[in-house]
C-alpha cells in the first residue's frame, strides 16, 4: 500500500493525501452526495471533549449535564447520553429531545428566565433533576403546578454573581444589569422563603456567567462568592449539597492554537474553592463539547472581483450560522483540499448569499485563487450553529451529518423547498 500522507488540524480533521477528512471519511466524498451546505459533526470529538472534561474533574464529586441549547441534534445528544451525560435545557422542546434519547428526568435540569405553565407542568410529570429558578414569580409558579400534580419540585436558585465575564456582550450573564439570576445579596432570603413553600424543595444554588470565557478569573471570581453564600445557608441551618457552576468554558476559534482554558486548571480551581465544602458540583459544558466537533461545509457560488475588493460568495449564509453577524465571531475557513501552499493566493471578503450586509464571514482573508464549486470548511461550527439557523430568504434548513470512524449518516435531512412553502397559507378570504 502506498503511503498515506497526514496532517493534522486536530485530533479527528485531518488532511490525508492533501483532502480534509473527519475521522476516516472524506468531505470530498460527501460533497459527492450531499448539496453544500451542510453540517457535519465527529463522533469521536464529541466523545473526546466530554472524556477528557470528566477525567480532569474525575477528584470532584461531580455531574456534567450537556447544554442541549448549543446543540440539539437527536444524534449528537445521543452520542452523549450513551456516555452517562445529564442535559441541560431550556425548554420543553429541548427537554423531550433529552427524553427521546434516553435521558432519564433525574438527568435533566432546567434553565431558563421564562419557562411557561405548560413547560414546568410537562418536566414536573416526566421527571425533573431540578429546575434552576431566576425569580420569585416563577419559584411560586412552580409551587402551584407542583401541588395540582401531588408532588414536589426540586429546584436550585439562580444566583447573579454580578461578575463580568469578560466575553462578548450578547453573551455575558452574570452581571447585574443582564437578566439573568437572583442578585447575589437577596439569595439567602429567597432560598428561606423557597424552603417554606409546601411543594418545593430547594436542592442548590446555581450559576452560569456567561459563554465563550477564556479566562479562569471571572469563574474565580464568581465561584468565590457562590463558597461564600453556601457557607451563610448552611449557617442559618438549612441543607444544600448541591452546587451547580454552569456552563460557559471558552474554546479555540483556531485550529492552530489550544483550548484558553485547560480542564486541568479549571479543575485545580473548583477544588482550590469548593475542596471542604462538601457539595456535588454540576457543571454544563456546551460549546466546549459541541464547538470544535462540527464543520459547515460550504462551496463557492461565484469569486466577484471587484476594483477595491474581492468577494467570494459562499452558498452558506447567516441564516445557516449566525455568529458572525450576531457576535462579530470569526471562524476559520480551511480548504478542502489542502493547496494553500498555492502560491497564487488573493484576498477576499468571505460573505454569504443573504441580502444583508452583515452576512459577512470573514474579511480580508489570504485564500488559494478559488472558483465557483470548490469547497469550503468552516471549523469550530458544531456550537450555536445549526441550531441558531433559519430560513430566512426561503432557505431551507440545511441538513446535518454525523461521522463516525468511516461511516456517516445523515442525522436531519434537507426539507423539499416546496414542503418549506406549504407550511403557510392563503386565507380563505383570499383565494
Ligand atoms: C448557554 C448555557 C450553558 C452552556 O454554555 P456554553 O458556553 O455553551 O458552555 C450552560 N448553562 C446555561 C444556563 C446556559 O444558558
Amino acid at each position: 500500500m502506498s503511503k498515506i500522507n497526514i496532517k493534522k488540524i486536530n485530533d479527528f480533521f485531518t488532511y490525508r493525501n492533501d483532502f480534509l477528512h473527519i475521522e476516516d471519511v472524506s468531505i470530498m466524498d460527501i460533497s459527492k452526495t450531499i448539496k453544500t451546505p451542510f453540517y457535519v459533526y465527529s463522533t469521536s470529538s464529541l466523545k473526546k471533549r466530554y472524556i477528557d472534561l470528566s477525567y480532569s474533574l474525575k477528584k470532584i464529586r461531580h455531574s456534567l449535564y450537556f447544554s442541549v441549547k448549543s446543540n440539539s441534534n437527536l444524534a449528537v445528544l445521543r452520542v452523549l447520553s450513551l456516555l452517562g451525560s445529564g442535559m441541560d435545557v431550556v425548554s420543553a422542546g429541548e427537554y423531550l429531545r433529552a427524553k427521546k434519547v434516553g435521558v432519564c428526568g433525574d438527568k435533566i435540569v432546567f434553565s431558563g428566565v421564562g419557562k411557561t405553565y405548560d413547560e414546568i407542568k410537562i418536566a414536573l410529570a416526566n421527571g425533573i433533576r431540578q429546575f434552576n429558578v431566576e425569580s420569585i414569580p416563577e419559584i411560586t409558579l412552580i409551587n402551584k403546578i407542583a401541588v395540582e400534580l401531588g408532588t414536589i419540585a426540586p429546584i436550585s436558585i439562580r444566583v447573579n454573581p454580578d461578575v463580568d465575564a469578560q466575553t462578548h456582550e450578547k453573551i455575558m450573564t452574570g452581571k447585574s444589569e443582564n437578566k439573568f439570576g437572583i442578585p447575589i445579596n437577596s439569595t439567602l432570603g429567597i432560598y428561606e422563603k423557597a424552603s417554606k413553600l409546601s411543594n418545593i424543595k430547594v436542592v442548590g444554588i446555581d450559576v452560569h456567567i456567561g459563554s465563550q470565557i477564556t479566562d479562569l478569573t471571572p469563574f474565580e471570581t464568581a465561584f468565590i462568592k457562590i463558597a461564600k453564600l453556601v457557607g451563610q445557608i448552611r449557617e442559618k441551618g438549612h441543607s444544600i449539597d448541591r452546587v451547580d457552576i454552569g456552563g460557559g468554558l471558552g474554546i479555540s476559534y483556531s485550529s492552530s492554537k489550544r483550548d484558553p482554558i485547560s480542564t486541568d486548571n479549571f479543575a485545580i480551581m473548583l477544588t482550590k474553592i469548593f475542596k471542604d465544602m462538601n457539595v456535588e458540583i454540576q457543571i454544563e459544558p456546551g460549546r466546549f463539547i459541541s464547538g470544535n466537533s462540527g464543520l459547515l461545509i460550504t462551496s463557492v457560488v461565484y469569486l466577484k472581483e471587484g476594483q477595491n475588493k474581492n468577494f467570494l460568495i459562499i452558498d452558506a449564509g447567516m441564516n445557516d450560522l449566525v455568529r458572525p453577524a450576531m457576535y462579530d465571531a470569526e471562524h476559520e475557513f480551511l480548504t478542502i483540499k489542502d493547496n494553500l501552499n498555492d502560491n497564487n493566493k488573493i484576498l477576499v471578503d468571505i460573505v454569504g448569499p443573504i441580502c444583508e450586509s452583515s452576512d459577512v464571514f470573514l474579511k480580508n482573508k489570504k485564500l488559494p485563487k478559488l472558483a465557483s464549486g470548490d469547497y469550503l470548511a468552516i471549523y469550530s461550527a458544531g456550537a450555536y450553529g445549526a441550531v441558531m439557523s433559519s430560513e430566512y430568504n426561503s432557505r431551507p434548513l440545511i441538513p446535518e451529518l454525523l461521522v463516525h470512524e468511516n461511516l456517516v449518516s445523515v442525522v436531519r435531512s434537507r426539507p423539499k423547498i416546496e414542503d418549506v412553502i406549504k407550511r403557510d397559507q392563503i386565507p380563505y378570504w383570499l383565494r
